[in-house]
């Protein structure tokens, strides 16, 4: 591997006022800056309680079900002759995805605030869901906005959402998907931010957003790491994961930072082609720094400069902005951001499910496809890590269909 030989060092990310390099900030009107300090000090407070640390190291092992175990890919990667991939299982986690790590943290942290509402959007649903669930198990009441297009095409998760117990809002402006569900929670939040608390979905917003949500899914690369370490004696030659608005990635990506010789590799919804206009997602290999709910960052924008619209397969992956720390690590060379279509997402989704019996997410498969297209390329010593960061189960019935099976 002609991998860089000189440590990274990188100093510890955000800044006091929450920017990665250029990117992050709080680019929200006064009264929100309060709400969003008031969020950051309680989060710092928290995080230095013992008792917290310990209620939420308890809810991972008990409730979620951590450590979520490595998986070598044998049959996956002998038939691709070339590196071994393997899969961090997230999809085993309770709820079915990462989602669940960073809820938990967030639900507990409005509890500790006093808040009387959680409001949330969901995209894949697979936030709502995990939202909803840690919302119950902590005892605090849920809003969750959700677009009508989402609503329709991930029925399942809706309906766990009402069993569950939380309201859901139908939003049907604009494209009615992700962005618009976001800007529709957005403004019932702004009716009361003092009682309620806006629970975002990754690693975007504003500051401490982007660091918490960070946080609390970092325990994914930190087990990853050691996990990789005590079975192989060596680290991962590339460490990869999907790309949506980044949680599931800075999660894994984290604890290898500094580890020079462990490439990192983020990979984003190529849709119908990255030549097309509106039919991909791939904001960092298409998109430009700009400024995007609440945060700076790399966004996708139309020819009038108002964000692009966007496709994916995978509705958790279709947002046109990304996180900051992403689009810093992006400028700073640490992290490479390729890109995988539609096509390529559906063909390993349905070889995973056949070759290795694991159904992923369509977003999981986006990096799974990234690892595919590169295992023949690379030496059979080498050794792929791969975030999968949810289970299929959601986007059965899609699939069938428009494979017609
Ligand atoms: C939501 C979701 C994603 C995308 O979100 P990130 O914040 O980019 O991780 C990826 N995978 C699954 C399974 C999801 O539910």
């Amino acid at each position: 591997m002609n991998a860089p030989s000189q440590p990274v060092q990188f100093a510890p990310m955000p800044d006091e006022q929450g920017f990665f390099g250029p990117y992050g900030g709080q680019l929200v009107p006064p009264h929100l800056k309060q709400a969003m300090d008031d969020i950051a000090v309680a989060y710092a407070q928290i995080t230095q309680r013992q008792d917290f640390q310990d209620e939420l190291a308890q809810l991972f092992a008990d409730y979620v079900g951590r450590p979520s175990p490595i998986f070598h890919a044998k049959r996956l990667s002998g038939l691709l002759g070339g590196a071994h991939i393997h899969l961090k299982r997230e999809d085993l986690n309770h709820t079915g995805a990462h989602k669940i790590n960073h809820c938990l943290g967030e639900a507990l942290l409005a509890k500790f605030m006093g808040k009387k509402k959680v409001i949330a959007e969901t995209g894949a649903g697979q936030h709502g869901v995990a939202l909803a669930t840690a919302c119950a198990l902590v005892g605090i009441p849920c809003e969750i906005h959700m677009g009508q297009v989402d609503i329709e095409k991930e029925h399942p998760n809706v309906t766990k959402m009402r069993i569950l117990g939380c309201k859901l809002v139908p939003v049907t402006r604009g494209a009615a998907t992700l962005k618009e569900a976001v800007d529709s929670a957005f403004d019932e939040y702004l009716t009361n931010p003092t009682d309620y608390i806006y629970a975002i979905g990754s690693v975007v917003g504003p500051h401490p957003f982007p660091m918490m949500v960070r946080d609390f899914q970092s325990i994914v690369g930190r087990e990853a790491r050691e996990q990789f370490l005590a079975k192989h004696g060596k680290l991962p030659d590339y460490v990869t994961a999907c790309v949506g608005g980044g949680s599931n990635a800075m999660g894994m990506f984290t604890a290898f930072l500094n580890d020079a010789s462990v490439q990192l590799v983020g990979v984003e919804p190529g849709g119908e082609g990255i030549d097309q206009p509106g039919r991909h997602a791939a904001t960092m290999t298409m998109g430009k720094p700009g400024a995007l709910h609440g945060m700076k960052c790399y966004v996708l924008e139309d020819a009038d400069g108002a964000p692009a619209a966007v496709h994916s397969i995978a509705s958790g992956l279709d947002y046109p902005g990304v996180g900051p720390q992403h689009s810093y690590l992006k400028d700073l060379g640490r992290v490479r951001y390729e890109t995988a279509n539609d096509q390529e997402t559906l063909h390993a989704f349905m070889q995973l499910s056949r070759v290795e019996g694991i159904i992923p997410a369509l977003e999981s498969a986006h990096a799974v496809a990234w690892a595919m297209r590169v295992a023949p390329t690379l030496p059979k010593d080498a050794n792929i890590l791969v975030n999968l960061s949810g289970r299929g189960d959601k986007d059965a019935d899609y699939v069938a269909h428009k494979l017609g099976l």
